[in-house]
């Protein structure tokens, strides 16, 4: 292949979850060789992938045949059938892919992929599941935890936001988070300064500890 292997990116299982990730990838210009077991998915994909290849990714030797060993990234999609994660990801770190992420589908397949040493262990429903907990309870209209301790959450302004200078408001004494951009209908995205005056029908992120961008995403 003429792929430049160090900046490209291997995705094993093309689930729904491989499949998103390898197109978005796309998306964002990078080259993608998609690699499943399943021959309908692999044709149902061919020409939206750099490259994509039915194939076992359990077996080693299969794995040297696409040149796998030679790729700085992967990740692994397989999920459902937990002994393929375990030993296409035990491959890859044979490897020495600089970076791998591998989905986990459970807390104890987690763990062991944590324990095999993988550099990214991704939780898709049970971190989407929580994310959509912070959106049920509030106004709040996108909430991204990160790291452990500090989130983002879009929302309108609630009452003692409007009318006035943020400055003004205190916002930031009040309640312990910031209001970092906002959006008027029609508009792009501004960054927040203390002279800005919000008015209703506004959109605005706010960051702040988790626990204050929480409470200030219930008020209203
Ligand atoms: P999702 O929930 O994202 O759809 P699944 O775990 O159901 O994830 O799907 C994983 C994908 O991985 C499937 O398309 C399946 O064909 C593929 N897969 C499973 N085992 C292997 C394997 N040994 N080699 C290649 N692909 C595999």
């Amino acid at each position: 292949t003429n792929l430049d292997h160090s900046d490209a990116v291997v995705v094993i299982g093309l689930g729904r979850f491989g499949q998103a990730l390898a197109l978005e990838l796309m998306e964002t210009g990078a080259e993608v060789l998609g690699i499943d077991g399943d021959e309908d998915i692999v044709q149902s994909l061919n020409g939206q992938l750099t490259h994509v290849v039915q194939a076992d990714a359990t077996k080693e030797e299969t794995l040297r045949q696409l040149a796998v060993p030679q790729f700085g990234r992967a990740v692994v999609g397989i999920g459902t059938d937990i002994e393929a994660s375990l030993l296409t990801t035990s491959l890859l770190l044979r490897f020495s892919i600089a970076e791998i992420w591998a989905k986990a589908v459970s807390d104890a397949h987690g763990s062991i992929l944590e324990q095999l040493g993988v550099h990214h262990v991704i939780y898709p429903e049970k971190d989407m599941g929580r994310r959509v907990a912070h959106l049920v309870r509030g106004r709040m209209q996108d909430y991204i935890e990160i790291g452990e301790d500090f989130a983002l959450v879009k929302t309108t302004p609630n009452a003692e936001l409007l009318g006035k200078a943020l400055g003004d408001t205190q916002v930031r004494a009040r309640h312990g988070v910031t209001v970092t951009a906002f959006r008027r209908p029609g508009q792009p995205w501004t960054y927040a300064t203390a002279e800005t005056v919000l008015h209703a029908g506004d959109t605005i992120l706010v960051t702040g500890p988790i626990r204050n961008a929480e409470a200030f995403g219930q008020l209203s």
